[in-house]
């Protein structure tokens, strides 16, 4: 098949139905005034015109609570792996959240593996839906380099003049494709309409930090004791919500519950926060990282630092969840923005 192919807006929702011979599907609907990721059951629930959903749709691929197995105590049972996983499609994921996808690859496939994530994430065929607007003030996805494709997907699909431009990027992609006559191969007009679509969103989609990445970098190798810090720290209220509704936090934290009958029992796991104030607490009752001034700079860290040295990768996408959804209003451009002048200031002697 060909690496660029086209479906009429007439005949997409009639291909949207054919998708779930391929597992169950999972798409953004409206839910009141937002929307969220739901698996759907025909293209009447699907509603592409959204910003970021409130939970990113990692809860597929890396599910909320997580059972991992089963165990008895008498007699005692060597615990049986609980492994349920099968096909489905994500649907309509913006290019933000594909980066968050691919930042989740990077760590779980990391050794040790993570057979779950592997599992499942094997299993999913992604459908990425190309923004042709920005989301709203609180996304940084141009400075984070995320408003347009760049892998993660095995079709992406572009709405232009009545028709989506399909790009094919997998086998997987090519299996949901396959069989429809409607899906027609693109024009050399087709793919110019697809370069200058391209080039109009340069005029569109603005910069939101005032620095380019490389400076970023810089300035969290030397701002560790800023005073910035102190400020967010102390607006936090360590809800841990925006590590929560961030497609790249992976932290979890695995538990035993016994049964009522004190014998049997389920492990699982499930999501943990850095913004909880037992999380670097260990056995004696040290903490690592007393009060939400660390732990928030701890957060901003793991971002714009640490996954940068370990793997090369910035672990913000830019989908400005966690300022949309924070209740003491800390927003994450503005925080970045703050650093950067800051450093500037000291640069010339301010
Ligand atoms: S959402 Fe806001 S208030 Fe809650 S932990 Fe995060 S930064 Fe703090
Ligand atoms: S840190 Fe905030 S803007 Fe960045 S990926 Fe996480 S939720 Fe999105």
């Amino acid at each position: 098949m060909e690496r660029y192919v086209k479906i009429s807006k007439k005949d997409f929702y009639k291909w949207v139905d054919s998708l779930k011979k391929h597992g169950k599907v999972y798409a953004p609907k409206r839910k009141e005034n937002t929307h969220v990721f739901r698996p759907i059951k025909d293209s009447s629930e699907l509603d592409l015109n959204y910003i970021s959903t409130i939970l990113p749709p990692k809860k597929y691929y890396f599910p909320q609570k997580e059972s991992l197995l089963k165990f008895s105590i008498k007699p005692f049972e060597t615990a049986k792996a609980i492994q349920k996983f099968e096909e489905f499609v994500l649907f309509g994921v913006h290019t933000c959240d594909l980066a968050g996808i691919q930042c989740m690859d990077v760590v779980f496939r990391e050794d040790p593996l993570d057979p779950n994530y592997i599992n499942r994430k094997d299993r999913m065929t992604t459908v990425g839906i190309e923004c042709l607007k920005p989301c709203d003030k609180h996304a940084s996805c141009v400075s984070m380099g995320n408003h347009v494709p760049r892998g993660g997907y095995d079709i992406m699909l572009t709405e232009i003049k009545g028709s989506y431009i399909i790009h094919l990027n997998s086998q997987k992609g090519e299996d949901i494709l396959q069989g429809h006559s409607y899906i027609k191969k693109c024009t050399q007009a087709d793919r110019n309409l697809l370069d200058s679509l391209r080039k109009n969103k340069e005029r569109v989609f603005k910069e939101e930090f005032i620095g380019q990445l490389t400076e970023v970098y810089t300035v969290f190798s030397k701002l560790s004791e800023s005073g910035v810090w102190d400020d967010v720290g102390k607006r936090c209220v360590g809800c841990g919500n925006c590590t929560t509704v961030c497609p790249t936090c992976y932290c979890f934290d695995v538990k035993d519950e016994l049964d009522l009958n004190l014998n049997d029992g389920l492990r699982y796991r499930w999501w943990n926060s850095c913004q909880m104030d037992d999380f670097a607490r260990v056995a004696g009752g040290e903490d690592f990282r007393p009060g939400r001034v660390s732990r928030q700079r701890h957060r901003y860290y793991r971002k714009f630092k640490y996954p940068i040295d370990k793997f090369n990768r910035y672990f913000c996408t830019g989908c400005g969840r966690c300022s949309r959804t924070c209740m003491a209003k800390i927003n994450l451009t503005e925080t970045v923005n703050d650093l950067i002048k800051e450093h500037r200031n000291v640069s010339i002697g301010i």
